[in-house]
Parts: structure tokens; C-alpha cells; sequence
């Protein structure tokens, strides 16, 4: 399978906070198809017979199907990847968020004795885990509420991508089958991936690991299980034991970025050559053999990505995924510091925190906007809110929650 024909996987921390798993705007598009019932039983039963599910039994195939309707509200949602489209500033603003980093500071303290054993073992760094758990589940908090053989059955039956969709379901008959996760436990996002870390069924075979040896591995209930199985993803994946992701760097003025990209990896003497610093001044580590220039906005902060950000882009085939999961990774590891990269990104209306989009909320209801309760959650309804806001202001009434609207309706 090329890359292409990968399903980007959502983001179950940024949804959250965003409410990309709630109803969405209802527009013609998104409208849910009908989906028939007679053709899904149909499609269903001829699965059974087909090279993909050999190894499921027609015990464990009628069990798990049997009684399955199909859910529609998956397929508008296969086309949804908002986090492809955001800005890099609200996408991180969101994803790595003080609450984030303090969360994460407590579960890399709490977890250290088997995170150090598996950093033994894999080479993988204990906070790169912590960064990946957190923007996968918020460390467990998220792990999607969707009943997966719901969700895989009908994505396998209607829809695009059903071939890719039906390995996936098959994968996921098995870890039923052989009993790692029970079936009320094997839940989601709406494109399949379950657990701490998100793992696709088929990523599950490939990538999971029973650390605690009791036989099954348990990547939903079983934190050293999941940790470890992340681990080894990233291990799989080429993560070299000792190497930095990478670091922010400083651009002499004038620098030509024609060269820039995460793939055209150049050794770090010939980046020093080029001028670049770290983003202090000092001069660059040899701590990475060879790497990237990545500038996810011209005028940003500028980072130069070794290997090990590639392992980190590999879990979801998105730069700005692996930023999140680098920045944290790092903010984790000390015990304090500022959330903000060195150079500011190019923008005079940054992205909200958590925190805010709840601060944003309170200050919409107080205003008497009906959207429900300040949860975070900017959806359908709190842009709607926004947007009339905006309208009142002068603003671009675009219904993005950013920190002018929240600095002036602080003031009204
Ligand atoms: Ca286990």
C-alpha cells in the first residue's frame, strides 16, 4: 500500500477539543446516505468467504457480525481530516497546551519504571512515548467511544477505500478472536484505531507487544502494554536509540529555504556551513547525524528533523502530527519552561489553548449564545456564535476561535 492510500487517522485529542466527533454542520455533504440493510447483510456474508478473513472462524465471524447495523455517520466522517487544513499555530495551540505538558510531566513520572525498561529495550525515549500517548488520548482520557466492528464493517461495505477498510475489519475479528481485548472494550475513532495510542487492528499484528506477559496484549486497559506497543511501532518504523528528533534552529537573514523539506536530509556540517544556528545562537549539536530542514510556515519557527521525526510522521503522515508530538516530547522532559518555540509563528492572532476555547465558551453563554456548556468543545454552534460575534466586532467573521476575539470579548 502506498502512502497515499493511507488513511490518515483522527486525531482523537484535537477532536476532542474541537468537536470533530460531534454532529457536524449540517450542509449538503454532510448529509448521512441510507445505507440498506439487505445489502450490508449481503456484503457481509460474502466477506466471510473471502482470503482476507481465513483466519477467523465462522464461530467468531457470526458473533461479532451477527446483530451489526450499519452506522452512515462514519462515512461523512471519512473525508473529514481537519487537521490537514488548520493552520499549524491553532493545531499546536490545541495539542500542546499547558494542561497537556502538566499531564504529561505526571505521566512520565508516574510511569517511569516501565518506561525505562522499555526504552532499554526498544532504544524508543521515554518522553517520545509520553508525546505520542498524550496527542493520541490525552494519556488515556480519549480513546474513542465508537464500537469498531460497527464502524470497519461499514466502511468494508460502503464507501471508499473498502479494500483497505476490509483488512482492517478482518484484524479486528482476530484480536477478538484470540482474546487480547474484550468486545466491549474494542471501541474507537470512526476509521478503526483503538487503544492508548490509537493503533489501527492491522497496526495491532504488526506492533503490539504483551509487556506484562499475561498473554494478551492489552493496548486498551493495560497502560505498560500500550506504552511498550508504541514503542515498538516506533522501533519498526527506524527509531535510532540515542538520536534527537531534532530542534529548533535559527536561519541567517537572507537564507535561501529552496532546500527546505523534511526528506532532503543533508549532514549537520554542511547546515552549519549554511549558517544556521540553534535557535539560542549556539552552534548546532552533532547529536543527529544528517537532517531536514522543516518550515511549516514561511517566517515560523525552523526545524531541523533527523530519523526519529521520521518514525514520529510515519504514526500518522502529517508534519505538523509530528511537530505536536515532538514539542511535547520535549516539554515533558523539563520541568518547566515556556510553551512557545523561540521564533513566534507568522501570525497576530494565534491559536486558543484548551483552556481559552473554555474561557471563549463561558464568555459566548454570558453573552446569551445558546451553545450548550463551556466544554472546550468549538463546535458547530460555538462557531456559529463566534461568527455572529466576529460580525459585531468588524471582524473576518470566519468562525475560527483565536486569541482577538477572546482578548476583545474579555473587554465588552
Ligand atoms: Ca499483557
Amino acid at each position: 500500500m502506498t502512502e497515499s492510500d493511507r488513511i490518515r487517522r483522527p486525531i482523537l485529542a484535537l477532536a476532542s477539543a474541537l468537536a470533530l466527533l460531534a454532529a457536524p454542520a449540517v450542509q449538503a455533504q454532510d448529509t448521512a446516505p441510507a445505507l440498506d440493510q439487505a445489502e450490508f447483510r449481503s456484503c457481509l456474508h460474502g466477506l466471510k468467504g473471502t482470503q482476507a478473513f481465513r483466519a477467523i472462524s465462522s464461530v467468531t465471524f457470526a458473533e461479532h457480525t451477527d446483530a451489526l447495523e450499519p452506522d452512515p455517520s462514519v462515512l461523512v466522517l471519512l473525508n473529514r481530516q481537519p487537521e490537514f487544513t488548520m493552520p499549524v499555530w491553532d493545531y499546536l495551540a490545541v495539542l500542546v497546551d499547558e494542561e497537556r505538558v502538566a499531564d504529561g510531566r505526571a505521566a512520565l513520572a508516574k510511569w517511569q519504571p516501565a518506561l525505562q525498561r522499555i526504552e532499554q529495550q526498544t532504544g524508543v525515549a521515554a518522553n517520545v512515548i509520553v508525546g505520542v500517548w498524550g496527542v493520541e488520548s490525552n494519556f488515556g482520557q480519549n480513546l474513542g467511544g465508537r464500537p469498531l466492528m460497527q464502524s470497519l464493517a461499514t466502511l468494508s461495505c460502503f464507501g471508499r477505500r473498502q479494500a483497505y477498510f476490509r483488512g482492517e475489519f478482518a484484524a479486528a475479528l482476530r484480536i477478538l478472536q484470540e482474546g487480547h481485548v474484550p468486545a466491549e472494550k474494542l471501541t474507537g475513532s470512526w476509521a478503526g484505531a483503538f487503544g492508548q495510542t490509537q493503533f489501527m487492528p492491522s497496526t495491532f499484528f504488526r506492533s503490539a507487544v504483551d509487556f506484562d506477559g499475561d498473554g494478551r496484549r492489552d493496548i486498551v486497559d493495560n497502560v505498560p502494554d500500550a506504552l511498550a506497543s508504541t514503542a515498538k511501532f516506533l522501533q519498526n518504523a527506524g527509531y535510532r536509540r540515542g538520536e534527537l528528533w531534532g530542534f529548533e534552529v535559527r536561519l541567517p537573514a537572507g537564507f535561501d529555504s529552496s532546500g527546505a523539506g523534511r526528506k532532503n536530509k543533508q549532514a549537520i556540517e554542511q547546515w552549519r556551513r549554511a549558517g544556521l544556528t540553534l535557535a539560542d545562537g549556539s552552534p548546532l549539536p552533532d547529536s543527529l547525524p544528517s537532517a531536514g530542514l522543516m518550515i511549516p510556515a514561511r517566517g515560523g519557527p525552523a526545524f531541523l528533523v533527523g530519523r526519529n521525526f521520521d518514525t514520529l510522521y510515519s504514526y500518522n503522515a502529517s508534519e505538523n502530527y509530528g511537530l505536536a508530538i515532538a514539542h511535547l516530547s520535549n516539554l515533558v522532559s523539563q520541568p518547566s519552561g515556556a510553551i512557545g518555540f523561540a521564533t513566534a509563528w507568522p501570525t497576530d492572532d494565534p491559536g486558543l489553548s484548551r483552556a481559552q476555547n473554555r474561557e471563549l465558551q463561558v464568555l459566548l453563554l454570558a453573552r446569551g449564545h445558546d451553545i450548550g456548556s463551556a466544554d472546550g468543545m468549538i463546535g458547530a454552534r460555538t462557531r456559529e456564535a463566534i461568527k455572529a460575534e466576529q460580525q459585531q466586532l468588524g471582524m473576518k467573521a470566519d468562525g475560527r476561535a483565536g486569541q482577538k476575539l477572546l482578548a476583545a470579548l474579555r473587554e465588552r
